[in-house]
């Protein structure tokens, strides 16, 4: 299993990084199989340095922050116009998240109908479905095993499985005794480590680098952990410095266009 990082600036793009996207690859059944997991903004521009936009297998959405679903519209539109396909159908790409993830993409695409005329304009180009915590779903080579975490809205962390590996990602939350088994045991950890101790005092909103670091310790058998979703105005140092207090091991930071063999 490999994770490509595309986007991984904090709450909005950044001048290194587009918003929250994660592309995991693995081989089955003589290809390779494509999973994108967010796509926030200006995320898809990113993802074409990595991969054809035809050859995604499905798209999971963490939960509904611009940060980590808005270029799903980017995508409607190579999906319904892209002429090369010479006004052939698209192939449904499926797209895992929250409860009214159709309507709510729907809206931010500009679909004009009312909702009782066209309750999901992009359901032609997209099939959507709902995740559930606790219910895994597979996609070829990839068991996801969705957990709804503490933050704002509707949110999942997930475990993805595939080649006897395990990726784990929060998606963005705060401390939460669901991160237990959400990280425990996992080959990657990727934390959102938005937040820094003594500036951000909102609870219920994201991680730190220390929340990140002791999440990990309380979960046990965390091979790696890398911080992630850190945005632009914060100095990474302070939250690699917190981590380090209290992760013996390497803290690592997600770096965009970086591929990570698991
Ligand atoms: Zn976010
Ligand atoms: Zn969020």
């Amino acid at each position: 299993m490999r994770l490509t990082v595309v986007g991984c600036s904090g709450s909005f793009a950044g001048p290194d990084s587009p918003a929250s996207c994660y592309l995991v690859q693995a081989e089955h059944a003589g290809r390779t199989w494509n999973l994108v997991v967010d796509l926030g903004n200006g995320a898809l521009g990113a993802l074409q340095r990595h991969i054809d936009l035809d050859s995604i297998d499905a798209i999971v959405l963490s939960h509904l922050h611009p940060d980590h679903c808005l270029d799903l519209c980017g995508l409607f539109v190579v999906q319904k116009y892209n002429p090369a396909r010479g006004g052939i159908p698209p192939r449904r790409i499926p797209v895992y998240g929250p409860a009214d993830t159709a309507a709510r993409m729907s809206r931010a695409n500009g679909v004009t109908l009312s909702e009782s005329q066209d309750p999901h304009g992009l359901d032609p180009e997209f099939d959507f479905r709902r995740m559930v915590s606790g219910v895994p779903f597979t996609l070829g080579p990839f068991t996801v095993r969705p957990q709804r975490v503490n933050h704002p809205v509707e949110a999942f962390g997930m475990r993805i499985e595939a080649d006897g590996r395990v990726l784990c990602y929060t998606g963005d939350t705060d401390s939460c005794t669901a991160l237990v088994g959400l990280l425990r045991d996992s080959d990657l950890a990727l934390v959102d480590s938005a937040f820094q101790e003594g500036r951000d005092a909102t609870t219920g909103i994201h991680l730190s680098g220390r929340r990140a670091a002791q999440a990990a310790v309380e979960a046990g058998g965390v091979r790696r952990l890398m911080l992630t979703h850190i945005p632009p105005w914060n100095d990474v140092s302070v939250s690699v410095a917190e981590a380090q207090g209290v992760w013996s091991g390497e803290v690592e930071v997600a770096t965009q266009g970086t591929t990570y063999e698991l």
